[in-house]
């Protein structure tokens, strides 16, 4: 075994994380459920979501033959649903063509929707031994670290060299696969963390490679890995409409694709980039931009309807601000094409809503407050 790898074991065994629900498991239904949930999603917000989520949908067949509406409306709140669609579609091709078994090969799972090359070798480590490594962005930080690579971790080049470098590094014991890769996960958020790594701490400085890390010998740990300047965040705005009928609301169903695709929201006028936040009060609620998605039979009481403040959601590269404007109408008065439909406030609940609509609708006492 690499002295690596050796160090890294031995580390895991007094130091690595415990307790968190997905660890020790090699149901490769629960490995992949988790590893999805855990890409862009915080391991506190994943917990509870991933036990929700196995006591409704137990089994990967289970998930497949769900409606997407359910599954979308269980992972509502934990960001980038691309991830929630891709999960059901994967479900459905194994349930299919797989037989309800998940593949063995990492080449094989990597041909499934929503799983890269790192989760599909980190679902063959941990369930089936397989020998390859994953390389996560925890994973990448602690390589580059330790083997000084200075270079832009995104060009192909430095890219390929970690690759190479990761493949190198693993047991040669396939039984110890799946505590290897534990223990990489571990030691990348727990140790050699992005912004305070334990060889920058001045009490505690234990780190096992702190003798062969070349980061930490030429001072380089807080320059790797190299640090791309991110472009400013875009500001855009939006119009909605918050129609409202005694207990009935009408949402828009998104396209499956895009930004909160697949979920129902209220509708709205297409998003647009201002300069800056200056801009975002200035609304015009002109009805023509809702239609035809949604039109009035009386005007008057779409003209007098109270405009509420802008609220503001804050993505990872945009930060959106949108008004709404609260109509409330017989529904005779309104006509409104497919995509819409008229929701009970009771069945709220059981639909995929993006988490700042979600905000809204509690204040207005719609749906029952989310944090
Ligand atoms: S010495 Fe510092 S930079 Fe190097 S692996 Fe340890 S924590 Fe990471």
């Amino acid at each position: 075994m690499s002295s690596f790898a050796q160090k890294l074991v031995k580390w895991h065994q007094n130091y690595g994380r415990r307790g968190l629900p997905w660890q020790g498991v090699r149901d490769p239904y629960k490995v992949w459920l988790s590893e999805i949930m855990l890409q862009q999603t915080q391991v506190a917000t994943v917990i509870d979501r991933y036990q929700l989520f196995l006591s409704k949908f137990p089994t990967v067949n289970a998930l497949a033959q769900a409606p997407l509406d359910d599954v979308m409306a269980l992972w509502a709140g934990l960001g980038y649903y691309t991830r929630a669609r891709n999960l059901h579609a994967c479900a459905k091709i194994i349930a299919s063509e797989f037989n309800g078994k998940f593949p063995e090969e990492p080449e094989t799972l990597n041909k499934l929707p929503g799983i890269g090359k790192s989760t599909a070798r980190a679902i063959a480590a941990f369930c089936f031994n397989h020998s390859a490594s994953i390389l996560d962005a925890n994973v990448q930080r602690l390589i580059a670290r330790v083997y000084g690579i200075e270079g832009s971790l995104k060009t192909s080049s430095e890219n390929k060299k970690l690759w190479d470098l990761a493949d190198q590094l693993v047991p040669k014991e396939a039984a110890l696969m799946p505590i290897y890769t534990q223990a990489l996960m571990d030691f990348g958020a727990t140790v050699c963390k992005p912004t305070a790594p334990i060889c920058q701490n001045q009490v505690v400085n234990n780190c096992v490679y702190s003798a062969d890390c070349i980061a930490f010998k030429n001072g380089l740990v807080m320059q790797i890995p190299l640090k791309i300047k991110k472009s400013p965040s875009k500001i855009v705005v939006s119009e909605m409409l918050l129609i409202l009928s005694q207990d009935e609301i009408l949402l828009e169903k998104r396209p499956s694709s895009g930004i909160w695709g697949g979920l129902w929201t209220l509708p709205e006028t297409p998003w647009v980039e201002v300069k800056s936040e200056n801009e975002v009060s200035n609304t015009s609620f002109q009805l023509e931009q809702f239609q035809p998605v949604v039109t009035f039979t009386n005007q008057s009481i779409y003209d007098e309807a109270k405009i509420l403040a802008p609220l503001k959601h804050v993505f990872t590269h945009r930060t959106l601000y949108f008004s709404t404007k609260v109509v409330r109408v017989q529904k005779n008065m309104v006509k409104c094409n497919q995509s819409c439909d008229w929701v009970k406030k009771s069945d709220l609940g059981h639909l995929g809503l993006p988490t700042p609509i979600k905000k809204l609708l509690a204040d207005f006492q719609v749906l029952k407050r989310v944090d």
